[in-house]
């Protein structure tokens, strides 16, 4: 039995306990949180950090198996010419670079703090690390596909794979990369894999492009597209997410991912449709591809089920979730330290199905326990230089 001590507890599920004192089993299950009085520091038994305990963060999008592409493109070159780069870095690392990094970004990711990932795959390459893991993992298995011809070994290739995760053992179902790259036929395809109820992440809304070509205004993102051999383009009788809302059932589990350009419109066609819908913000990546920021106030105003996550390194500085919380709360400076922390935590959890365990600190579950330090505790905000490490 462990008790760990700091300035405040974040439970998530009720307001932040002062001195708060938690104890844990040796497995890590929470069984009590209480108000200490006294002299916590000089207790007997009590362990005392200076800071704020919270749960292990839920990271709702990541792409581990392009870890090693950290630092090789450049920021603020839009989405087109993002892409251009990443197909151009395609051959240029071995199997080993690619999987050396991404190991070291999963040791990272933990040592942070984060105890869940719904992370998107492309490949097999990093399925047996995720297996290993000390992390909790969901693994999309992304597909993308613009062309009539690719689609029947698009659709292969996805069983392929879902069936290679399970057979090692990791959780995972398909999903389809985003409604400008995706032809009707593979969001059906990917949808009847994934089943009634399904688990699916899909990129929404994330770029300029993305609006101008579903409203029949071709664009740049088009001409990449047109230029790689999409013959049908859009009519413009219908916005990206009606695209979506036309081929994916309405009884999946669904995660939207970016929103960078979700209006209010956007949302509503969403949220009418999807009942079990989440939307996960990835406030650095969107700076570092399109130096925008996501809607944060229109969503909270509309009680969205908002979560975290934070891209790959490739349009990413680091993996660590409170990285992306510090951008939300530099901006966003009213919105509360519990709030902020709620979608990285409990909502990713609610988001991937997985609070029962995880997203906040509850008689039963194993969240596994985090430290933030150097924070404002007088305001109880996040600083610059606020960081987060793994106790437990
Ligand atoms: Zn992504």
């Amino acid at each position: 039995m462990r008790k760990l001590a700091a300035h405040y507890i974040f439970s998530i599920v009720a307001e932040p306990v002062r001195n708060g004192i938690i104890t844990l089993s040796d497995e890590g299950e929470i069984l009590h949180i209480s108000q200490g009085s006294g002299n916590l520091q000089e207790e007997e038994g009590v362990e005392f950090y200076s800071g704020v305990l919270v749960p292990g963060f839920v990271n709702a999008h990541c792409h581990l198996e392009l870890s090693h592409l950290k630092n090789q493109i450049a920021k603020g070159t839009g989405l087109p010419q993002f892409f251009r780069k990443i197909v151009g870095l395609r051959d240029k690392f071995s199997p080993g670079q690619i999987l050396q990094a991404a190991a070291l970004a999963d040791a990272q990711m933990h040592a942070g703090g984060t105890s869940v990932v719904a992370d998107i795959s492309n490949t097999g390459t990093t399925f047996l690390l995720k297996k290993n893991s000390k992390i909790r993992y969901h693994t999309f298995i992304e597909k993308l596909c613009w062309r009539e011809e690719d689609l029947s070994a698009t659709v292969q290739s996805a069983k392929d794979l879902v069936h290679e995760a399970h057979a090692i053992g990791i959780p995972a179902t398909p999903a389809p990369h985003a409604p400008y790259s995706c032809l009707p036929e593979l969001l059906q395809a990917l949808s009847s894999m994934a089943g009634a109820g399904g688990l699916m992440s899909v990129h929404h809304q994330e770029a300029p492009g993305e609006k101008e070509m579903f409203a029949g205004r071709g664009g740049a993102l088009q001409d990449l597209y047109v230029a790689a051999g999409m013959t049908s383009v859009p009519d413009g009788s219908r916005t990206s997410t009606q695209y979506l809302t036309g081929y994916l059932p309405r009884d999946l589990r669904i995660l939207l991912i970016h929103n960078t350009l979700c209006t209010e419109p956007d949302y509503e066609v969403a949220a009418a449709y999807w009942k079990n819908l989440s939307w996960v913000l990835c406030p650095s990546s969107n700076r570092y591809i399109e130096n925008r920021l996501p809607p944060v106030e229109m969503l909270r105003k509309k009680k969205a089920n908002i979560a975290i996550g934070t891209d790959s390194l490739s349009s990413n500085t680091g993996l660590q979730v409170v990285d992306e919380l510090k951008v939300l709360q530099q901006n966003f400076p009213y919105i509360s330290l519990q709030e902020c922390l709620t979608w990285a935590t409990l909502n990713g959890a609610k988001a991937l199905g997985v609070d029962a365990q995880f997203g906040s600190f509850e008689v039963g579950k194993q969240p596994g326990v985090v430290l933030l330090e150097k924070l404002n505790l007088q305001q109880l905000s996040l600083t610059p230089t606020t960081t987060s490490t793994r106790l437990l």
